[in-house]
């Protein structure tokens, strides 16, 4: 089940853009972890508050229950590492929006703080995205989906955990670059010789290391892992909407945080049904004595076949609508109707006892002033 934002902030349903901006200050000084608070509860006031403080976002929120960018996220997830306090979630915190905060995460991010002034690969590196295009039918749509897909990416190594390093050894100061992650490098060029600085390839510009290199993964902290995954595609998805998993993407080389996983969906088309927001417009043929005197036919749905009263006296190209078989709302129980739009079929040919008929009919309405 998707959180409820609005409890995480503790604000109302319907609280205006400045009471969830105020809610989120709040709560995010009061979760704040340099100040002794909760690392996840932080984590989720900062989550909720990318969704909530986003007007697109929320408004797929209020919808749907979720937002399309993270509709397949599965939990979970490969473990993150590295620079991002917040793991693998994959959202950004909005700087501006904390107001006096500036300083605190920045420190937060590794921007301050003395020592090595370089950043290591781990603290650089970020995954590759992928993304998977995935045809999904207009039913798959109309209910919404799982599918499963296989993907051989490159994973954090589960020996190592992602640290490169043999389980059980000792991390040692680097020897090559006696811990600076730096090497100096002197180089000929016309001008002289000139010393460049170089981030040390034996610790990836940590300043340590193993002492003995993860057997697994020869110290690269990723694995090549063919996996399985169930992706949730939510009903009422747009066609080309792309789905986040945020962390399902490649493990960078040497550590790092995971990239994300994208997914775009596109809808067939539907010869039957067509789709208008959350409607399902149909057309059905009858013929037209069935317009004049009403009657049963048969309708199509995405449920299946009903049963359906054309009402005495229909227009052609008169509409109905048959409640509650259009499309699913997200995660709510929610449903769309189903626009039935009658066309009249009226007969090329008529028999000559038809033609009788018709014309009587045709005299017996102008007798009663039916006609003309
Ligand atoms: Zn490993
Ligand atoms: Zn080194």
């Amino acid at each position: 089940m998707p959180k409820d934002y609005y409890s995480v902030l503790g604000v109302q349903k319907g609280a205006s853009e400045e009471d969830i901006k105020k809610a989120y200050r709040k709560a995010a000084h009061q979760h704040h972890p340099d100040k002794g608070g909760d690392q996840e509860k932080f984590k989720e006031v900062n989550e909720a508050y990318q969704v909530l403080g986003n007007r697109e976002k929320k408004q797929q929120y209020d919808q749907y229950g979720q937002t399309f960018e993270d509709a397949g996220r599965n939990g979970g997830g490969a473990g993150g590492f590295g620079g991002n306090p917040f793991g693998n979630q994959g959202f950004d915190v909005n700087f501006e929006d904390l107001g006096g905060f500036g300083d605190i995460f920045s420190q937060f991010f590794g921007g301050g703080g003395g020592g090595r002034s370089r950043t290591s690969a781990r603290e650089r590196n970020r995954g590759s995205d992928l993304q998977i295009d995935m045809l999904i039918s207009f039913k798959e749509m109309v209910f919404g989906a799982k599918r499963e897909v296989s993907l051989n990416r490159n994973r954090t190594c589960t020996r190592c955990k992602g640290n490169l390093a043999e389980p059980g050894t000792k991390i040692v100061t680097c020897g090559t670059c006696k811990g600076s992650g730096v090497v100096r490098q002197q180089v000929r060029t016309i001008l002289g010789t000139m010393v460049q600085e170089a981030e040390c390839s034996d610790c990836h510009g940590e300043g340590k290391k193993a002492e003995a290199k993860c057997k697994e993964c020869h110290g690269e902290g990723r694995t090549r892992q063919l996996e399985t995954l169930v992706i949730k595609i939510p009903a009422g998805i747009e066609n080309g909407t792309r789905i986040r998993i945020a962390g399902e993407g490649d493990a960078p080389k040497f550590g790092g945080s995971v990239g994300d996983l994208y997914i775009a969906v596109s809808v067939k088309e539907d010869k039957q049904f067509a789709r208008q927001g959350f409607n399902i417009h149909t057309e059905t043929h009858v013929p037209f004595v069935t317009a004049v005197l009403g009657g049963i036919t048969n309708v199509n749905t995405v449920d299946g076949e009903t049963e359906f009263e054309i009402p005495k006296g229909t227009q052609p190209g008169a509409e109905f609508r048959i409640i509650e078989k259009g499309i699913k709302h997200g995660a709510t129980d929610r449903r769309g109707d189903q626009i039935l739009k009658v066309l009249v079929d009226v007969p090329k040919k008529v028999s000559k006892r038809q033609e009788e008929l018709l014309r009587e009919f045709e005299e017996a309405g102008k007798k009663k002033g039916f006609f003309g």
